[in-house]
């Protein structure tokens, strides 16, 4: 026996489902903003990352996958998307013609040598995206507001939407002179990890996890008050057009990330589920002024989130957010003896050909066997075929719902599945009946409309 390794996980069958809706209904929405798909490889020099997420934060020091193939090179597996697909922007040289923004979408695995726990794994997938050749706060909230869209399309309802700003160069320098002075004072009672940061990177320490040193760094200067002019009033639109756009948010001054390659606008997705989960934060992002550049690229920043798959399903799964994904087989085949098998394998083959999806009992079970298959398939149709059948050129259609039973010829067979499918899909897209407003069971966000894209999966009468 073997198990998957610490950390990872198997990701199969309704569950594989559940992450593909996610990443359907965010590349549906990225690509009405304007995103285009980019797919760049897992493994990358460790420079790069070394460089970008930065030599001070945890995931470089503590939580990389690195190691020297066979041809000498140090390899990392990436923890995170943002460093590759910029590399990949710089390589392709698509800020050669300078038609700016240039937007990318992203989905896949990453690596963390992380302490597992909930909603914390070794291998993790993201979904993200990259929009770069930024100028203006309005791409920042353009960004922020595409997240959020994100979140809607899969039918959340309140998410907490926290930001903060890391201000620009000359903000960070204060800021960071003012936390030299402070925590110069705490740093001997403060972990060893904090200490490290004070040295490498200070900002670092606001994003310690110990809760030994949480009243010290709750006690640090706010880089509020260290905000340049400019800073200031960048900040300030922001905060502006999200109240524009009716987007909730709270400010959150201790908001740093982990990565640091981070400056100007940085912000979080939180979400408790009802039975009161928290899985962290589901996806954060933030604006970053000099990564392009220091990945080989023109002087150019950007802007960026992802959100973390594992986390947007568990509470998803937890507050009963998806639509009904259920497998459905259209047509469940009951062959009975040889001459029966025979004349399914042709059967089957046309009607999948015409895009139904069936199922062949090939097995030699009985027929009530073979209605709890076609039953455990949620099958509508089971064709019944036997030796009249076969003499008789026709097959013997039960309708799985109503048990109602009649005899199709062959020759009319396209037409009664043409017919009856197509009454199926009628019935299944009427308007959804389920919206009770607010006494409505299904906890979807029916006041944005949003429940009856997914009526499948809350409607009382479904
Ligand atoms: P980050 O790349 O650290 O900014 O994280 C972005 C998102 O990825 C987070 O909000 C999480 O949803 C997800 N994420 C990060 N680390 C992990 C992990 N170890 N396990 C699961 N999801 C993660």
């Amino acid at each position: 026996m073997f198990n998957v390794v610490k950390g990872t996980h198997d990701v199969i069958k309704e569950e594989a489902k559940k992450y593909s809706y996610i990443e359907e209904v965010m590349t549906n929405i990225a690509v009405i903003y304007g995103y285009q798909e980019f797919r760049t490889p897992v493994i990358e020099s460790s420079d790069l990352f070394t460089r970008s997420v930065g030599d001070s934060s945890d995931i470089v020091r503590k939580e990389m996958y690195t190691f020297e193939d066979k041809g000498g090179r140090n390899i990392t597996l990436r923890p995170e998307m943002t460093a590759g697909i910029i590399r990949s922007m710089v390589n392709a040289k698509l800020f050669a013609i300078q038609d700016y923004p240039v937007k990318a979408f992203y989905c896949g695995p990453n690596f963390r040598y992380e302490r597992p726990q909930q909603g914390r794994y070794r291998q993790f997938n993201q979904f993200g995206i990259e929009c770069t050749g930024v100028t203006t706060v309005e791409r920042d909230v353009e960004v922020i507001a595409l997240g959020y869209t994100m979140l809607k399309y899969l039918n959340f309802g309140k998410v907490k939407l926290l930001i903060n700003t890391l201000g620009d160069e000359q903000s960070r320098e204060n800021y960071k002179t003012a936390l030299k002075e402070y925590f110069g004072k705490h740093i001997e009672n403060m972990c060893s990890d904090c200490q490290e940061r004070y040295k490498l990177n200070i900002l670092r320490i606001l994003d310690c996890k110990d809760p030994a040193d949480r009243p010290i760094i709750d006690g640090a200067p706010k880089i509020q008050d260290y905000l340049t002019d400019a800073a200031k009033e960048r900040f300030e639109k922001v905060k502006e057009y999200l109240t524009k756009l009716e987007i909730p948010f709270e400010v959150d001054q201790e908001l740093v990330r982990g990565l640091d390659y981070y400056t100007g606008v940085v912000f979080e997705f939180h979400y408790t589920s009802q039975n009161g989960n928290n899985y962290g934060a589901i996806g954060a992002g933030g604006h970053y002024g000099n990564l392009i550049k220091e990945i080989g690229g023109p002087d150019l920043e950007g802007v960026g989130f992802a959100f973390g798959i594992e986390r947007l399903a568990k509470v998803m799964e937890d507050d009963n957010l998806f639509p009904n994904l259920d497998n459905t087989t259209d047509i469940f085949i009951m062959p009975m003896g040889d001459k029966a098998r025979d004349f399914a394998v042709g059967l089957a083959f046309q009607l999948r050909k015409a895009f139904y999806s069936c199922e062949v009992c090939y097995e030699q079970k009985g027929m009530g066997q073979m209605f709890k298959k076609a039953e455990r398939r949620n099958s509508k149709l089971a064709f019944i075929i036997g030796d009249d059948e076969i003499l008789n050129e026709t097959v013997t259609v039960k309708k799985l719902d109503t048990k109602e039973q009649v005899s199709v010829k062959l020759d009319d067979l396209d037409d009664f599945l043409g017919k009856y499918f197509n009454s199926e899909s009628e019935h299944h897209h009427h308007e959804c009946e389920c919206c009770e407003g607010d006494d409505c069971e299904c906890k979807h966000d029916h006041e944005e409309g949003h429940c009856c894209h997914h009526h499948d999966g809350c409607c009382k009468k479904a």
